[in-house]
Order: structure tokens, then C-alpha cells, then sequence
């Protein structure tokens, strides 16, 4: 597989080499033939969340990729920014892999955008990204606003391990379905919606996952009519809308059990149950039955 300068496989990386350019420059990188696709994140909503180094960029590079031509011109100029702009959707984005190739292997540097946020998270870039970086073409990020990152960061929700189910299927059978898989994903899992079909989702999502379950609706992020809703759920009909779900903490706690096993064994081997128990819930801040019930099944287990 060509190797990308920079980026580096396993059996074989490399660290990022000096490249002799400003460290500050919007380019800062590494030296490689050919030119550079910038995946560039764009608002989500407020006009001023955008980044510095990706203004940089898109007045810079030689062409600029669009999900939406029209959108994207009309970002571009309320910052002076006159660059070509050629689209990539969804529905062409394969059609455009051999000329994007052509245009960075003649040594041109492009820019990737979608309407909103970054892009391939729920966007067009996907097909192009992989391809490019198949071919050993260079691929860099200009991170900035993502609608997933922004509403998990004030859902008020378990951070530390969190999973992206994207949308869910429009159809009921087939959201049914996929909900059903996650019924005891302990993580915190994140959806993106349509307002069309919130009501119906979160009925769904009630229903298969427990209607006790602790949700927060970051609806319309950044924007004028900002809001989140932690907890309840009804009034929720109109605006764009990310959907963060609780994790099943039972499942965690269970998980969680696997790790306290072994001190729980130790302690088990020198002294009675009850005193075992009482150190570990002290040492470690777990449930009092989760221990218990623990010990009760490697006391029965090692009998
Ligand atoms: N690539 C984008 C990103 O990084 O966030 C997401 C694109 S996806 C096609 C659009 C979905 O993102 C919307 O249906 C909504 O669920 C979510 N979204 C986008 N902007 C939002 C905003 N300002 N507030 C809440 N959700 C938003």
C-alpha cells in the first residue's frame, strides 16, 4: 500500500518530518509530490465559529470542494473569499475521485466543505478521503465545529466513552431494529435527527431502551434559538437536533465488576466475605450489591 509522508503504518511509520515551512502557516504539514486536500469544518449554525487557520485555507487553496456550491459561495464571501468551487455530494462524489486525484498529483492543493460542521461525519467526503489516502495522497484536517462534539459537550451526559449511531433509519421497523441493538450499550450514544421524525424516534426509543433512560436535545446548537432539554422530551417538534442518550449503567456496572475480580479474589482468600465486600466498596466507590453479589459468585465458583 503507498505509504502517506507523515501518516505511516505500523510496520512502518514515520514521524512528521520537518518541512522547512512556517509552523504557524495554515499549510503546516508534511512534505510530500503532489498537493494537499484540507477537509475543512465549516459552521454549524453561528457564521463566526470558523476557524482562523480554515479561512486561511480556503483563500489559499487553488479549488474548493462543495456539498452545496451555492451555501458555500455565500460563506465564502462574507469573508472575501473568491475560490472555484466545484461540488462534491453524495450523489457524484465517486465521479469526482479520478479528476480530484488528477488535480492533487499535478501538484494543486484543494479544499474539502460541507454545508455544515465537519465533514464526513454524517456528510459527503468518505468515498473521496479513502481513495486519496489509498493512492498515498496527502489528506489534512482543519478541524473546527461538529454538531455531535458541541451538543455532547453540554448534554450533561457520561463524556468519557460515548458512541455516534449517526441517523437511524427513517422507516419504524428498521429504527426499531437498530435500537433494539443498543438496548444495553453502556456508553452514551449519540444520534443525529430530522425535527420531522423526533417525536416518533423518541417514542421508540422510550419503548425499546426504557423510558427512564436520561436523554439530552441540543436543538438548533449555536444558533439563535439554541436550546437543550435534559430529561424531558415533549415539547420537542421543530429545529435541527442531536439526540444524546444515557448509556445502560447496569451493563457498566456489570462491566465494571470485571475489573474489581481480582482484588475481590485476594481479599476473599484472607478474610469473610461481609469484610471483603466493605474494603472494595471503599477502595473503588462501587455498589454495595454489585460487590456482594461478585463475591457471592466467585466464593461459589472457587468452592
Ligand atoms: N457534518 C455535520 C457535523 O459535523 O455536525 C453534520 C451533518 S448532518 C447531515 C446534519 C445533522 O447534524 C442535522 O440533521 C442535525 O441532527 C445535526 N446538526 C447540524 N447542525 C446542528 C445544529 N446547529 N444544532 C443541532 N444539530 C445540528
Amino acid at each position: 500500500m503507498p505509504m502517506v509522508t507523515g501518516v505511516g503504518t505500523l510496520e512502518n511509520s514515520t514521524m512528521n518530518e520537518p518541512t522547512g515551512r512556517d509552523p504557524e502557516s495554515p499549510h503546516a504539514g508534511t512534505a510530500s509530490s503532489g498537493g494537499t486536500l484540507y477537509v475543512v469544518a465549516t459552521p454549524i449554525g453561528n457564521m463566526r465559529d470558523i476557524t482562523l487557520r480554515a479561512l486561511e485555507v480556503l483563500r489559499s487553496v487553488d479549488l474548493v470542494l462543495a456539498e452545496d456550491t451555492r451555501r458555500t459561495r455565500a460563506l465564502l464571501s462574507r469573508h472575501g473569499i473568491a475560490a472555484g468551487l466545484l461540488s462534491v455530494h453524495e450523489h457524484n462524489e465517486r465521479a469526482r475521485v479520478t479528476h480530484v486525484t488528477q488535480r492533487l498529483e499535478q501538484g494543486e492543493d484543494l479544499a474539502l466543505v460541507t454545508d455544515a460542521g465537519t465533514p464526513l461525519i454524517s456528510d459527503p467526503g468518505y468515498v473521496l478521503v479513502r481513495a486519496l489516502t489509498q493512492k498515498g495522497l496527502r489528506v489534512v484536517p482543519v478541524p473546527g465545529p461538529s454538531a455531535l462534539l458541541a451538543a455532547l459537550s453540554v448534554a450533561g451526559l457520561p463524556t468519557d466513552r460515548f458512541v455516534f449511531e449517526g441517523f437511524l433509519a427513517a422507516r419504524g421497523p428498521a429504527r426499531r431494529q437498530h435500537l433494539q441493538t443498543l438496548r444495553s450499550e453502556s456508553r452514551t450514544i449519540v444520534f443525529y435527527e430530522s425535527p420531522r421524525r423526533l417525536a416518533a424516534m423518541l417514542e421508540d426509543a422510550a419503548e425499546i431502551l426504557g423510558g427512564e433512560r436520561e436523554a439530552t436535545i441540543a436543538r438548533e446548537l449555536t444558533k439563535i434559538h439554541e436550546s437543550t432539554y435534559i430529561g424531558t422530551l415533549a415539547e420537542l417538534s421543530r429545529g435541527e437536533i442531536v439526540v444524546c442518550i444515557a448509556g445502560d449503567v447496569s451493563a457498566a456496572e456489570v462491566r465494571g465488576s470485571a475489573d474489581l475480580e481480582p482484588l475481590l479474589r485476594a481479599l476473599l482468600a484472607e478474610m469473610p466475605v461481609r469484610q471483603a465486600v466493605r474494603i472494595v466498596c471503599h477502595a473503588t466507590g462501587s455498589k454495595r450489591n454489585t460487590v456482594y453479589e461478585l463475591a457471592l459468585a466467585l466464593k461459589s465458583t472457587d468452592a
